[in-house]
Order: C-alpha cells, then sequence, then structure tokens
C-alpha cells in the first residue's frame, strides 16, 4: 500500500463521558471510527492527539456571562436541558479538547492540504447558549483562533449535517471572513432557522440524486462567489437514510460520494481542507461507524491515490 497521509486528529477523551443508560448520543463511535481507521490500515505516523483550547480561547467565541455558568454548572435548568448532556468536569474537558482538536485539524489542513478530525461540528452552539448536545462552537473558535493568526484568511465553513448550523451561522452573521453554509434538513432540529450566508434546505426523503445535484450547485457557488483559502467542512452522517434523527433517503453509496465530491473539489481547487466528522445517530454503532467511515475511504480515494484495506461500500 503506498504510504498514506492525511493526518487524522483523535483524542481517547471523546469516547469517555458517562452518560445515563439508553442516552441519545453515541459516545462510542468516536473509539470505534479510531478502531475501524487502524485496523482498515492506517498508520501511527498519521495520528495527532489535540491539547484542550483554553477558556480564554472560548472567550474569543462566546460570551462571559455563558462562559462562566458553564464551568460553575450554575445554569437555569432549563437552559442546561436544551444542551441534552448531564453537567460533569469531564464532560468540560471533552468539550475543551474537542474544540482543540477542531482547531489543530485546521491547521493540519493549511501545512498537509487535508486534515480530518475525529469529532467535532457542533453547530448549534450560540454565542450564549447551546442546544442539541452542543455546548461551544468549536467550527467557529478554530475560524476566529486562526483569524487572529492570519487575519486575511477567508474561510468557507460547508455544513452537510442534517440539521442546520444555526449557532455558526448566528455567530458570524457579521464577519465577511466566515462564509457560512449550510445544506440541510427542511423539516428538522432547529425548527426555528437562523441565516447562513447560503441554505440549502431539502425536503423529507430526498435522495442521492437530489442531493448530489445541490451539493454540485453549492460547491459551483463557493467556486465562483466565495474562493476561500480554507474550507472547513462538516460530514455529518446523519443524511443517511437509516440515521434515526435524520428524514432524507441517502444511501451508503451517496455518503461516499458527497465526501468524495467535497474533497475532489477541495484538492482539484487547491483549497486547503478541515473535516469534522459531525453527527450521526444510530443504536447500531457497526452501521454508524460504516457511515462516518466513508469520509475516511474518501479522503484515501482523493489525497493518497490508494485505498484503505477492506473497503466496502455495501449495506450492513
Ligand atoms: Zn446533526
Amino acid at each position: 500500500m503506498k504510504k498514506v497521509d492525511v493526518p487524522f486528529v483523535y483524542s481517547s477523551i471523546y469516547s469517555e463521558l458517562d452518560l445515563p443508560p439508553r442516552h441519545r448520543y453515541p459516545i462510542e463511535k468516536y473509539r470505534l471510527l479510531k478502531n475501524w481507521a487502524v485496523k482498515h490500515g492506517a498508520e501511527e505516523h498519521q495520528w495527532h492527539k489535540p491539547s484542550a483550547i483554553s477558556w480564554q480561547q472560548v472567550g474569543h467565541t462566546h460570551c462571559a456571562n455563558y462562559i462562566n455558568q458553564l464551568r460553575t454548572n450554575s445554569m437555569d435548568k432549563a437552559r442546561w436541558r436544551r444542551i441534552g448532556f448531564p453537567w460533569s468536569e469531564r464532560l468540560l474537558r471533552r468539550t475543551l479538547t474537542s474544540a482543540g482538536g477542531t482547531l489543530l485539524t485546521t491547521e493540519l489542513a493549511l501545512i498537509h492540504g487535508i486534515a480530518i478530525h475525529f469529532s467535532g461540528g457542533y453547530h448549534h452552539a450560540h454565542k450564549d447558549w447551546g442546544s442539541g448536545f452542543c455546548l461551544i462552537n468549536d467550527l467557529a473558535i478554530a475560524c476566529n483562533e486562526l483569524l487572529l493568526k492570519y487575519p486575511h484568511l477567508k474561510i468557507a465553513i460547508l455544513d452537510t449535517d442534517v440539521h442546520q448550523g444555526d449557532g455558526t451561522a448566528t455567530l458570524f452573521a457579521n464577519d465577511d471572513r466566515v462564509f457560512t453554509c449550510s445544506i440541510h434538513g427542511e423539516r428538522n432540529f432547529p425548527f426555528s432557522k437562523a441565516q447562513s450566508d447560503l441554505d440549502k434546505p431539502l425536503a423529507k426523503q430526498t435522495s442521492d440524486t437530489q442531493y448530489l445535484d445541490t451539493l454540485q450547485e453549492t460547491l459551483q457557488f463557493i467556486k465562483r462567489d466565495v474562493k476561500p483559502d480554507l474550507i472547513l467542512y462538516d460530514a455529518g452522517v446523519d443524511i443517511y437514510q437509516r440515521d434515526e434523527l435524520g428524514h432524507l433517503r441517502i444511501s451508503l453509496a451517496g455518503i461516499f460520494q458527497r465526501d468524495l465530491s467535497v474533497l475532489g473539489f477541495a484538492k482539484r481547487e487547491d483549497i486547503p481542507l478541515a473535516a469534522v466528522i459531525g453527527g450521526g445517530y444510530q443504536r447500531n454503532l457497526e452501521r454508524l461507524v460504516r457511515a462516518h467511515a466513508q469520509l475516511l475511504r474518501a479522503s484515501y480515494h482523493v489525497y493518497t491515490e490508494s485505498q484503505l484495506t477492506e473497503g466496502k461500500t455495501h449495506e450492513v
């Protein structure tokens, strides 16, 4: 197998969270996806371990009062319920590490052209409130930290998770340096939508063909009108037909085609691409991990001209 150089960012803390039995969040998927990659040929030198970002860095994106409530577990109960995780020190540590992972992934992408984060995509976190399993917005935090270092960078956030990236949209509503784009289910959470720079709402039961056509239009728009120096790609797999929270009809092969289209576009246009795995909700973890693994397979196809061993696209 030809040597592979796609950087993978991962921390074991991503799956180290005690949740109540039957909790909706598939906390094990991060560890299982890492195991999948190792089993299928990922090499030692590809792995990068992120550090937690500081609360001071979080303060470049979120407001001080909200941060204080998170740190001290002093948030109003109803507002905390909206987030959906039980509060713990470990949750905070995991959250900061995941945001650090997305930041590291963008930095690696600027160096190598591509990098993949085995977490991230907490796009429902707004400036002063969180929801839908999102405490802080790792995508926005990574952009703001990069922009402090490289003020002239133009970043496009391409969010293809089935849920609209509402937090990201509002955080960058008045910032021309970051173009926000969301392709999502129209009648799905969040039911009150924010306004991204470009929104592509999709009807329930949207098929592979319709989906991939919409994606192509979006990529052409980004090429023509945005011309970014970096793409931050949320590759959520809750668009999958078997997802328990999505309402689209995208097959596993369709997910692979989506990832192949986005990564192929970035490579052809010579735009560095940092990907996060985003959402994906199935009780069947093997099937869920197989869906997320399409992004890894696509990265090998596009960037290394080799393939992960035993790569399969058939349904499991
Ligand atoms: Zn989602």
